[in-house]
């Protein structure tokens, strides 16, 4: 692994000792740090914001960079490594760098590898605030952005300008589960001379691993399924150790972006029960989906292990043959209604007991949404239209209640229309 080669030149943090050949499921359990002389087995909290140095001249070398080594917080910090580390190793990644939440790090992705003048081509589909951050934000600073279908190749290669620097894509979208061909739009950028980067919240790496499709940089809110309990907001950027070590640790040295050592720790201990959280869930979400799908009170049912899935084959291809723990349903219009079907959905969502009416996802509370009134509130009606989230849509993010529970949860509204 170059990872561990370039710690060994720099000569200063140590690995923890494991089999090269450890599986993932002991990476998301054991990868990080060595522990501390104390012999520590539940990873420490360095709540500190700086560290001490032996003497003047070693402070200079690590100031300098010449000897790898804990200097400030804002750009290194030993538990914010661990969870680097761990998630670097979940992802098949060389390295990671943390950040404050998912949006920091599209922020850094951005701010390291683009310029004014520079272009990106991105799914139309991908989450809101992503949109207004490339579009808003730094369309302020000269960064143009396309937007393309989720699904369609050839709207990505014909939006595919000179100076196109990025691909930016999701999969699965957030309402709709869209799904898009990894390897093929790794293909399309790197003959462009572009590189791809892919936002992996909701498939998690215990699903998918956008690198071993041919990604460059993946995405993620640790906010998400990585902590999994719904507890604090954070997020990464993993990708070659060059791109981390000599592009975006620079921009967050000066910028300062940060993922607290506390956030870092809640992420890093949710890792460890990703996988058995994500077969859990997925496995759920799928007996919930299949059920939705035979229920007359439902028109349209959203979930990429579904045969109904127009991507169903490359989803199950590209998820390690999981839909993922996300649902999302069209609720059958009611004889005169006028309303689209908005006042059915809020029938159903108002008589659940368990789930919880957030928009929030990836926690083991299972959560319900309205997406035309919350996430996709500002929207305007053609647009949620074209969009496909339409007033009688509704998604389940799908936790670790019992599978009957939930069930049930849900009948009590769709059987009282
Ligand atoms: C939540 C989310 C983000 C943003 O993450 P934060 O941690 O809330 O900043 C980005 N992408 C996707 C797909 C998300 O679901």
């Amino acid at each position: 692994m170059s990872g561990e080669a370039k710690d060994q030149k720099k000569g200063g943090i140590p690995r923890v000792a494991l089999p090269e050949d450890a599986r993932l499921a002991t990476l998301a359990v054991r990868e990080g740090l060595p522990p501390t002389p104390w012999g520590e087995n539940s990873e420490a909290l360095f709540l500190t914001s700086s560290f001490v140095h032996p003497d003047a001249a070693t402070a200079a070398r690590r100031f300098a960079n010449e000897e790898e080594a804990f200097v400030y917080s804002r750009f290194s910090n030993p538990t914010v490594m661990m969870m680097e580390r761990r998630l670097a190793a979940l992802e098949g990644t060389e390295a990671c760098i943390g950040t404050a939440s998912g949006m920091a790090a599209i922020m850094l992705l951005v701010m390291g590898l683009l310029k004014a003048g520079d272009h990106v081509v991105c799914s139309r589909s991908v989450f809101g605030s992503t949109i207004k951050l490339l579009q808003g934000e730094f369309g302020k600073f000269g960064v143009q952005v396309s937007f393309v279908s989720q699904t369609d190749l050839a709207e990505w290669k014909a939006a595919l300008q000179p100076n196109t620097q990025l691909l930016f894509a999701e999969t699965p979208t957030n309402p709709l589960t869209e799904v898009c061909d990894v390897a093929a739009l790794a293909e399309l950028a790197h003959g462009h001379g572009a590189l791809l980067a892919v936002d992996n919240c909701f498939a998690s790496p215990a699903l998918q691993q956008p690198a071993r499709l041919g990604a460059d940089f993946i995405i993620h809110s640790g906010t998400k399924y990585l902590d999994g309990q719904g507890r604090v907001i954070a997020g990464a950027i993993c990708a070659s150790a060059h791109y981390i070590d000599n592009v975006f640790t620079p921009v967050m040295r000066s910028v300062g972006m940060s993922l607290s050592p506390f956030n870092a720790w809640v992420v890093l201990k949710g890792m460890e029960t990703l996988g058995i959280r994500m077969k859990a869930q997925t496995d759920s979400a799928a007996q919930l989906a299949s059920w939705l799908e035979a229920h007359p009170g439902v028109e349209r049912v959203y979930y990429p292990g579904l045969k109904s899935h127009p991507q169903h084959e490359l989803a199950m291809r590209q998820q390690g043959g999981q839909g993922g723990a996300v649902v999302s349903f069209v609720v059958r219009s009611q004889p005169g209604a006028d309303d689209g079907g908005r006042a059915a959905a809020f029938h159903v969502i108002d008589h659940t007991r368990i789930c919880s009416i957030t928009a929030n996802l990836g926690d083991t509370k299972t959560t319900i949404t309205h997406p035309a009134s919350t996430s996709h509130g500002r929207l305007t009606e053609g647009q949620r239209q074209s969009a496909g989230i339409t007033q009688g849509l509704i998604r389940v993010a799908v936790g670790l209640e019992d599978i009957e529970d939930l069930k049930a949860d849900l009948a009590r509204g769709l059987n009282s229309l």
